[in-house]
């Protein structure tokens, strides 16, 4: 039987699983491809410490140069995370007319395309399944499935640690500070959860998502990005009442001359299927012209999950080795994708939830309104909390209709400069339509 050998640049969560998928399903996979996928080396950062028993320690290696001098690797994985050394890993292999699978969206949001433009001009594939959403097929469907669909818009939950925790405060009135540090017990967050909380982990991945579903180039640095860290247990519990649930959305969907791209907290209908994805779960629901809603949700990372999408690509890239064809899908990258003109934060149209602190005495609330009036604002609901022991301050929530987020802005801006205005007014934007619903065309 042929043999396609290939080698792994780390050994961490997603290397270990990686390696136990290829070993556990090796029969199953020699069945589907007709040739057998085996690991020459593994490399870590250091050999000489004690490994998982089913990795034998003769695969380790430190030394980059032992994988590209071996000329039985053909194709190089890289587990490894983080922008260096990956990044020149990856350039090495791809110099070297290796082709590339890699899980690493960080690397590809900062450096993809120039990598994806190295791969086209040697004639090598680069497969990144696992960089979005771990085990959801989502980019194989993008550039596979519905290569022949227009996307109008993309919606998904892509970011499991922050999804578990503002599950954990929904369900159980936890605190953000509790529910992070849940998390982080139980190994759904880092030590440093920055990049989740803040939305950028999820940015990078839509940008991906986003760069193959509309053929446009667009970067985290370009688009509106909000974290979840202010988002209370009192927020979720109002937008409860009137029939939302609290998630961090990552959108991106076609306007009159170009798209609007976004990640930040939102209020979704509670009937989305959006709003059922719980825990570690990722979704991301798509609207395209002809097939149109589609549901893709499972588990958005994990050591074999992503394992799972990581040996799909090394197979897709050993079925092309067999056939001898590279370059057969598009990479997102000139001439593949082309600069769009993007919606400018302000210029967003929807309802908004407003939560205002204020002091517990007569005229407030008129007060509020009338600014809100003044601005443009038109208020759908109002509700009112008086002082409790926890909150000193009185309580006014208001569901505005859909309004310019601009105008949203300067009265909110207004309304904080107000001497009755006891704490910064929380913004929360209201998504409904289509794009959240698995109806209609
Ligand atoms: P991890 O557990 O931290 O493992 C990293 C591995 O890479 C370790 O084996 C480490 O070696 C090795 N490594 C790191 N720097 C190295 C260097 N300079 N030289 C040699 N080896 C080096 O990471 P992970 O969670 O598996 O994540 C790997 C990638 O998958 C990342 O890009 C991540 O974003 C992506 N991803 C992860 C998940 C997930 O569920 N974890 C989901 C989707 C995507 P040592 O063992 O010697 O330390």
């Amino acid at each position: 039987m042929k043999e396609i050998g290939i080698a792994l640049l780390g050994l961490g969560n997603v290397g270990l699983g990686t390696y136990r998928i290829l070993t556990q399903h090796a029969k199953d996979i020699e069945r589907r491809l007709g040739a057998r996928v085996r690991v020459h080396h593994v490399l870590v950062r250091e050999p000489g410490r004690a490994r998982p028993e089913d990795v034998p320690s003769a695969l380790l290696t430190h030394d980059m140069k032992t994988i590209l001098a071996n000329p039985e690797v053909s194709v190089v994985v890289e587990l490894m995370g983080g922008l260096s050394p990956a990044r020149e890993y990856v350039e090495q292999a791809i110099a070297s007319g290796r082709h590339v699978v890699t899980a690493n969206k960080a690397l590809l949001s900062a450096h993809g395309e120039a990598l994806f433009s190295s791969a086209i001009a040697r004639g090598v594939d680069v497969h990144f399944e696992a960089a979005v959403c771990g085990g959801i097929p989502i980019i194989r469907t993008l550039r596979e499935a519905l290569a022949s669909d227009r996307v109008e818009s993309l919606t998904g939950i892509v970011n499991g640690t922050t999804n578990f925790i503002l599950s954990a405060m929904a369900d159980e009135g936890s605190t953000y500070a509790d529910a992070l540090r849940r998390a982080q017990e139980l190994g759904y967050a880092e030590a440093d959860p920055t990049l989740d909380v803040s939305g950028m982990d999820a940015a990078q991945k839509l940008c991906l998502l986003a760069s193959l579903a509309f053929s446009a180039r667009v970067s985290p640095g370009s688009i509106l990005v909000e974290g979840i860290s202010t988002l209370t247990p009192a927020d979720i519990a109002h937008g409860r009442e009137a029939g939302f649930v609290l998630k961090l959305l990552a959108r991106a969907r076609r306007v009159s001359d170009g798209l609007d791209v976004r990640v930040h907290p939102a209020f979704i209908p509670a009937a989305s299927p959006l709003s059922d994805v719980k825990g570690g779960f990722n979704a991301v629901l798509l609207q395209s012209a002809a097939l149109g809603a589609s549901l893709f949700s499972g588990l958005g990372a994990g050591a074999l999950p992503t394992g799972s999408a990581v040996v799909s690509d090394i197979i897709d890239t050993c079925r092309g080795l067999l056939a001898g064809v590279s370059g057969r899908l598009p990479l997102p990258c000139a001439p593949n994708v082309q600069d769009v003109p993007l919606l400018s934060p302000g210029e967003r149209r929807g309802p908004t939830y407003l939560r205002f602190s204020v002091s517990d005495e007569p005229g407030v609330l008129g007060r509020i309104a009338s600014v809100l009036g003044e601005k443009g604002v038109s208020i759908n609901s109002v509700l009112q909390r008086p002082p409790r022991p926890e909150d000193t301050h009185a309580t006014i929530v208001v569901f505005t209709h859909d309004t310019r987020e601009a105008d949203v802005i300067a009265a909110v801006q207004w309304i904080d400069s107000l001497r009755s205005t006891r704490a910064p007014t929380q913004v929360i934007r209201i998504e409904e339509g289509p794009g959240l619903l698995l109806s209609g065309r």
